[in-house]
């Protein structure tokens, strides 16, 4: 391939691949299926399937697999090769429609929070008609979902499906009520800007930590971190360009629309977003990203950490989710129009928006909780764990002047055509300079920037998508029923500025008073992942998702269920290995550094008894109380932990992680790290923060 045009998208079944190589009507039934999100028929199926395995074994693919995402947050596959054996003991290469259409799996080691009985192990997996197929090494991969045999959704693509057709059906109410005729379906369109570290690999492999648990559980500050702010966007260093050549390369060729690549603001940290496109697909091509960022990682010998927090003292990683509503001609819906009419029609979609994010915060938070991203949210970096919303300026002006300005009180249509018609667009620059926010108004789409690096956009997605479908219902019921229409859609803007404007804040989302400020307003200030999952099963929230058909009941509980043992999981895995590096290397490490230091004092009053010995015995003195602390630590930590162990119920256990485990970690890590300043280089069994963070050059 010698162009990037050329080879953009070479290994998708696309549409244009689609068109050249199915029959005509065989491609208008893909095409019905797309857009409506119907079925295949099996005859069609098998036509599609027949063409997709011709193609993909041109492009070198033997196997096939569906590929999927279950609960774990990253992505499933089972390779199946396309043979199949004739009587005279060759083979042909087969892929059938039903083989494409769905696949059965036996999918009793992915979680399913007891969904599934054990008797019923298997799950199934049905073709996303909606995101097209492609070619992983040499595997045809389709996109599926995954679920139950029961029909319940066991992965993050199929509650996504779902809440994107809730906001369709519920959009497109309001959208006739403004008369746009032509529109025939609303989609979301999402655009995640992915950040990353990028370490070397020789210095990896010599840190359990970051091999065991993505982060490192030790290690003290390098002299240099990122307070001089020369990394973001700072040129990058040879060995990470030639990574993102190669990753830009693979991406492109799996129609992934790379974008923007630049360092971020932590030394090894680095980002890249690619141009926003349809949630689904985004969502399929964010999970990509972050396998493929990985992959070609090791080709250069480095490592790709995705982790929200793989060092203290440095920025961590997140994931922002530029988010809008787009109709089938093409309009953005958060766009301000050109005439007051399309003005009443954003400031509605706002309102929406807005009423959304104040009505579900919790859901919103608990669309972004893990035990990693626990060390961003309301850790005084990245954005606070209080859900508030950005608005700027302008807009926010505009909002006040509707609540506050008598001039529109009443509702005669002069007014609202004042009321709205001073909306201006909103240059790039005036907007999202508040990168506090942890949901902005960015001029024409709104930006989520709550989410945690490693995280599946999936959740985020669905859980403001179905708020704001809520919203569109409440709106739509009361405007389909006035008899004023435009009188209607002013009162209702009105009403959501009156009573949702709390949820809207401009100033610094780090500032202490921000917290009190938050709490005097009511809103949620969600700490943890153990804080907020409860809410998960509040009764306004079950019958949001419940009416909206996303998650039945069931599901949500089978969700948090998962969402609580995975945290446990995690902090305990984190504990084992810290112990596991305390007793083995670093307390060694240490006795092995005293002894010289002993040594060295012994043979000073041996053969030199008027020598100074002042650093020596204190330095041995500090670290045989450090060691002794850490000593200390380490045997309160594996209290904890073996508590959080025999804990069986899920909401006690994570608590437990989170007050105790957690705590008599940071509590061991003080000790450790202070030892490690004391001793020296050669004597410390790990690379240092300095190395890890320094060394890709
Ligand atoms: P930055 O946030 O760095 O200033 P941009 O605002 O240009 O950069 O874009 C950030 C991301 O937002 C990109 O992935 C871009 O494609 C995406 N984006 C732009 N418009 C929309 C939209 N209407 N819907 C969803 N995402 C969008
Ligand atoms: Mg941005």
């Amino acid at each position: 391939m010698n162009t990037v045009s050329e080879a953009f998208g070479s290994k998708v079944f696309n549409d244009a691949v689609m068109k050249s190589r199915l029959p005509k009507d065989t491609y208008k039934a893909m095409q019905t299926a797309i857009r409506e999100g119907k079925r295949l028929d099996l005859s069609v199926a098998n036509v599609v399937a027949n063409a997709m395995k011709d193609w993909a074994i041109e492009k070198g693919a033997t196997h096939f697999t569906h590929w999927f995402q279950p609960l774990t947050g990253i992505t499933a596959e089972k390779h199946d090769s396309f043979i199949s054996p004739t009587i005279d003991g060759s083979i042909i290469m087969e892929f059938s429609g039903k083989e494409l259409v769905q696949g059965e799996s036996d999918a009793s080691s992915f979680p399913s929070g007891g969904l599934r009985a054990t008797f019923e192990a298997r799950g199934y997996t049905a073709w996303d008609p909606t995101s097209f197929a492609f070619i992983k090494e040499r595997v045809l991969c389709i996109p599926t979902a995954f679920c139950s045999y029961g029909g319940e959704a066991l992965d993050k693509k199929t509650p996504l499906l779902r809440a994107m057709q809730a906001i369709d059906r519920q959009a497109m109410r309001i959208l006739k009520l403004f008369g746009n005729d032509g529109v025939t379906r609303v989609t979301t369109t999402v655009g995640n800007e992915q950040e990353y570290f990028l370490v070397d690999k020789a210095d990896y492999d010599r840190r359990p930590d970051l091999l065991f648990t993505g982060r490192t559980l030790f290690g003290a500050r390098a002299p240099k971190g990122q307070e001089l702010e020369d990394h973001y966007f700072g040129s990058i260093k040879p060995r990470v360009q030639a990574f993102m050549e190669d990753l830009n390369d693979e991406l492109w060729e799996l129609g992934v629309l790379a974008k923007t690549e630049h360092n971020e603001v932590a030394p090894a940290q680095h980002e890249l977003a690619p141009i926003f496109t349809t949630t689904n697909i985004s969502a399929d091509h964010n999970q990509l990203t972050m396998e493929i960022m990985q992959r070609v990682a090791k080709r250069h010998s480095l490592v790709c950490l995705l982790h929200e927090k793989p060092f203290e003292g440095v920025n961590g990683s997140g994931k922002h989710n530029n988010w809008s509503l787009s109709t089938s001609t093409g309009v953005n819906l958060l766009e301000p129009g050109e005439t007051p009419y399309e003005n009443a029609q954003f400031l509605l979609f706002l309102c929406a928006v807005i009423q959304a994010v104040d009505d579900y915060q919790d859901l919103l938070r608990i669309s972004v909780a893990s035990a990693g991203n626990d060390h961003r949210l309301g850790a005084n970096e990245a954005p606070p764990a209080i859900v508030s919303i950005f608005l700027g300026d302008e807009l926010s002006n505009i909002l006040e002047a509707i609540d506050t300005g008598s001039a529109y009180g009443g509702c005669e249509k002069t007014q609202m055509k004042v009321g709205v018609h001073v909306i201006p667009h909103f240059p790039k620059d005036t907007t999202d300079r508040n990168r506090t926010s942890p949901f902005a108004f960015t001029g024409n789409k709104f930006e989520l920037r709550m989410l945690g690096s490693s995280q599946s956009v999936s959740d985020a997605n669905t859980m403001l998508n179905t708020a704001v479908a809520e919203s569109l219902r409440i709106f739509a019921d009361t405007l389909e029923s006035a008899t004023d229409f435009t009188c209607a859609v002013h009162e209702l803007i009105l009403k959501v500025v009156k009573e949702h404007k709390r949820i809207i804040f401009n100033g610094n989302g780090y500032d202490d008073a921000w917290v009190k400020e938050a709490e005097r307003r009511g809103l949620l200030n969600l700490k943890t992942t153990p804080d907020c999952l409860s809410h998960f099963v509040a009764p306004k929230n079950i019958e949001l998702l419940k009416s909206h058909k996303v998650l039945s009941e069931t599901e949500i509980r089978a969700r948090l269920e998962i969402m609580l043992e995975n945290y446990k999981k995690i902090v305990c895995i984190e504990a084992m290995t810290m112990i596991d590096m305390t007793r083995k290397d670093i307390l060694p490490a240490s006795v092995n550094f005293q002894k010289k230091l002993a040594d060295a004092i012994a043979v000073k009053h041996t053969y030199a008894s008027a020598a100074d010995c002042t650093y020596e015995t204190d330095t041995l003195i500090t670290a045989a109380a450090l060691t002794k602390a850490a000593y200390d630590s380490t045997r309160a930590l594996e209290d904890a932990l073996a508590e959080a162990r025999a804990e069986t119920e899920a909401q006690n256990a994570a608590d437990i992680c989170k007050d105790k485990v957690l705590k008599q970690m940071s509590e061991l890590r003080a000790s450790v790290d202070a030892l490690e300043i004391l001793t020296a280089t050669s004597d410390w069994p790990y690379p240092s923060y300095g190395d890890i963070l320094f060394n890709v050059r």
